[in-house]
């Protein structure tokens, strides 16, 4: 019945540690749900406003399946507002969700056997996209030295003639970690090098960044390679519309206009009514994400205290998104109140959510093992509760 390529694909990690977690609260656990990867803050009202006379002016229907020209526009003058990019609305595709913008760019673009460069640890759909659209992910381990980010000579090592594609993520999923201007530059240097590589631009986390770091992409500080550029980004994280659906990509037009094409055979325009609640969250008023920012920045700092002050884990300090990556090298090998012998980050996220009722997603499932992510997108209590209970757990082993 099904497909060959569909055993290319893995149900998403951090979706099925969500899922098991729900099943154990509807059982009447006290589960605290770390895993989550979506703001807790609600959709601004004046966006959910704007999506409702969406709807009594009768923005019900088709629209251009790239988007509306109208949210285009507004999607160019973020990029110059914000990022100093110039683009024209042909350069911008909008399509629901920002992973649906990446799916679209895969396909788009890769032969069998082309290679994408995945500097890890990566967010998880990049390998399972990539192979379905029989690209062949190569992964790229960061390491802690490296503050878990893409080196230049680390490119220059996994790039080969089959290299299509580099994907950078800034700020990163899963470890919060950003590219600062210089280290950008670093990267374009290596990159101007090898014409053939384009450069996919993940800038989903770009507002959720913290303390004085100033969030810049590639596109910006090489303005000279916009030609291979693919940024993306979207509403999601930024303005808490996770479910409404709306991510965009801008780069090369031929690109932009093969992916449009595919979607035209696909899913169509994202919908309407988002696309316009969308178009006024990025020309709205943008002063509640400082308000937002604030309150991610308090919660990594006393998340990041309780977790780097228990023996057996370490993180490091991230810049942006509302993750934190505790590596737990040292609990492997370990043995739990109940005699289980830990062997793997995902033995150990597996007594978290046993012993200590917390969710957490290991590591193994970012390509960078041995360790579990933790998101802070949730009340500070009980972001402060689940922390003194994974002190308490990991306490406890012997
Ligand atoms: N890119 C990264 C790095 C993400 O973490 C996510 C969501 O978790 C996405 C893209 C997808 O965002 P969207 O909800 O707009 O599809």
């Amino acid at each position: 019945m099904l497909s060959d390529r569909m055993s290319r694909l893995r149900p998403s990690p951090t979706l099925a540690m969500t899922a098991q977690a729900a099943a154990l609260k509807a059982e009447g656990r006290d589960i605290i749900d770390m895993g989550v990867g979506e703001p807790d803050f609600d959709t601004p009202q004046f966006i959910k406003d704007a999506a409702f006379q969406a709807m009594q002016e009768g923005k019900t229907k088709y629209t251009a399946v790239p988007g509306t020209l109208a949210l285009r526009k507004a999607i160019v003058a973020k990029f110059q507002r914000e990022n100093q990019i110039s683009f024209t609305p042909e350069d911008i595709i909008v399509s629901a969700g920002a992973k649906h913008v990446i799916f679209n760019a895969f396909l788009a673009s890769l032969n069998p056997g082309d290679e994408v460069i995945i500097p890890a640890p990566y967010w998880v759909s990049y390998p399972d996209m990539v192979a379905f659209a029989e690209g062949t992910p190569v992964i790229v381990a960061c390491p802690p030295e490296d503050q878990l980010k893409l080196t230049p000579p680390a490119l220059e090592n996994a790039i080969t003639p089959r290299t299509k594609w580099v994907i950078v993520n800034s700020p990163n999923n899963p470890t919060g970690m950003a590219y600062t201007r210089s280290e950008l530059e670093a990267l374009a240097d290596v990159l101007r090098r090898y014409p053939y590589v384009s450069i996919l631009s993940d800038d989903i986390y770009e507002h959720l960044v913290y303390d004085d770091f100033v969030f810049s992409t590639l596109a910006q500080v090489a303005p000279d390679l916009q030609s291979r550029i693919l940024t993306v980004n979207g509403v999601s994280k930024s303005y808490a519309m996770t479910g409404w659906r709306i991510g965009y990509g801008a780069g090369p037009r031929d690109l932009i206009k093969a992916m449009s094409m595919l979607q035209s055979q696909s899913t169509s325009n994202a919908c309407s009514i988002a696309q316009e609640a969308a178009r006024v969250a990025l020309e709205g008023p943008q002063d509640f994400m400082k308000e937002w920012t604030q309150v991610f920045q308090d919660r990594r700092n006393q998340a990041l205290a309780i977790l780097n002050g228990t023996p057996g884990l370490s993180c490091l300090k991230p810049q942006g998104a509302f993750y934190l990556y505790a590596f737990c090298n040292d609990l492997l090998g370990k043995t739990t109140p109940t005699g289980t012998l830990l062997k793997t980050d995902g033995d150990v996220s597996s007594f978290l959510l046993d012993s200590a009722g917390v969710a957490v997603v290991p590591g193994s499932a970012f390509g960078s093992p041995p360790a579990f992510r933790l998101s802070y997108a949730l009340a500070t209590d009980l972001l402060l509760e689940g922390c003194h209970r994974i002190a308490h757990a990991v306490s406890l082993l012997q």
